[in-house]
């Protein structure tokens, strides 16, 4: 007699790609190989949907002359691949096992598994943290890597974000449409600073944000809540307290999402997917996409072009594998 309260844990189909990642690079991977009529399952992660879910509006995604919300392209991409028949699941993968004459499985993290003849990786980056003790005791109070998220509860309110390049940039505008004023931490001169020329105009055009350059986040202030933080020049050693920050952004890069593929395919020093003759990785059978195996565009459309090329690489490579 079946047990209804068990859980079914095992998915027993065999797919010919299994696409890891649920951003531009997966999706678009996905899109390709489900018209290839490759039986594709995209498994999207958890919360779904990469980096682009936490951006507000993207302007330069070709096809889009008005921009685009992040989430929506995402959702957007994520129909164009169910239409081609990929069957997408929400959850992360914690482990893979197996090669390409075995085959492989992926395990996710509450335990189901799933089968595949190939996998292409695009688990995408994540936010980098200072480190700073204060940093993670405030998350979630005050503490945030994600304006688009965190924003809307610092109306009328004093925030700071930390941070030189377009990230910083782009969360300091979109922060002025709720703070009333905004600090951007940077640790470097005006002129050092990463963020695109025209990204800088915008936030130097910007009534409510104020600069500190040298400056560095020392100590976030408060007990339930942030209620100011303390900062040092780098230059001269000097602290300063801003008592009235009640809110905190970082926004200093990425790093990849590759813990769990430590010991399946080759990583370079800083964690990143070494890619060869375009997509392939070091392990048979595997390709990758997207800002995993990108530190240098890193961009909604280079992903997604990104996708494309590794779903082409491995159609051929099953092609040719008959
Ligand atoms: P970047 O690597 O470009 O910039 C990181 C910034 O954080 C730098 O100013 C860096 O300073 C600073 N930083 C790093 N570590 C620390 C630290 N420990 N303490 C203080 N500051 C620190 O990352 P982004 O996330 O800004 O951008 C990544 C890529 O995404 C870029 O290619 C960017 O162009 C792109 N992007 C584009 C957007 C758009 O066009 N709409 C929006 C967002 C990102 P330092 O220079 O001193 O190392």
């Amino acid at each position: 007699m079946a047990n209804k309260t068990l859980k079914n844990t095992q998915d027993f189909e065999i797919y010919d790609v299994a696409i890891i990642g649920g951003g531009p690079a997966g999706l678009t991977a996905a899109i390709y190989t489900s018209r290839a009529l490759l039986k594709t399952l995209a498994i999207a992660g958890n919360p779904p949907g990469g980096q682009l879910t936490t951006t507000t509006e993207v302007e330069n995604f070709p096809g889009f002359p008005n921009g685009i919300q992040g989430p929506e392209l995402i959702q957007r991409m994520r129909e164009q691949s169910l239409r081609f028949g990929a069957v997408l699941k929400d959850e992360n993968i914690s482990k893979i096992n197996g090669t390409f004459s075995t085959g492989f499985t992926l395990t996710e993290s509450s335990g189901n598994q799933y089968n595949a003849r190939s996998i292409i990786i695009a688990t995408g980056a994540s936010a980098k943290w200072l480190g700073i003790p204060t940093e993670q005791a405030f998350r979630g109070r005050g503490v945030s890597a994600c304006a688009t998220c965190d924003g809307f509860f610092f109306k009328g309110k004093e925030v700071a974000v930390v941070g030189g390049g377009d990230a910083a940039m782009e969360e300091a505008n979109f922060l002025t449409r709720f703070a009333s004023k905004v600090y951007v931490l940077v640790r470097k001169s005006k002129e050092k600073m990463r963020a695109s020329k025209i990204m800088l105009q915008r936030a130097f055009a910007n009534e409510k944000i104020e600069f500190l350059f040298y400056t560095e986040l020392r100590e976030v202030l408060g007990t339930e809540k942030v209620a100011g933080i303390r900062v040092v020049n780098n230059q001269t050693n000097e602290e300063k307290i801003l008592s009235g920050v009640e809110g905190v952004f970082i926004a200093i890069g990425h790093a990849p999402n590759t813990e769990f593929l430590r010991d399946f395919v080759e990583l370079d020093a800083k964690g990143y997917v070494v890619a060869s003759q375009g997509t392939h990785t070091s392990m048979e059978g595997v390709f990758v996409a997207g800002d995993v195996a990108d530190f240098r565009y890193r961009q909604g459309v280079t992903a997604a072009s990104f996708g494309c090329m590794a779903a082409i690489d491995l159609e051929r490579f099953l092609a040719e594998r008959g």
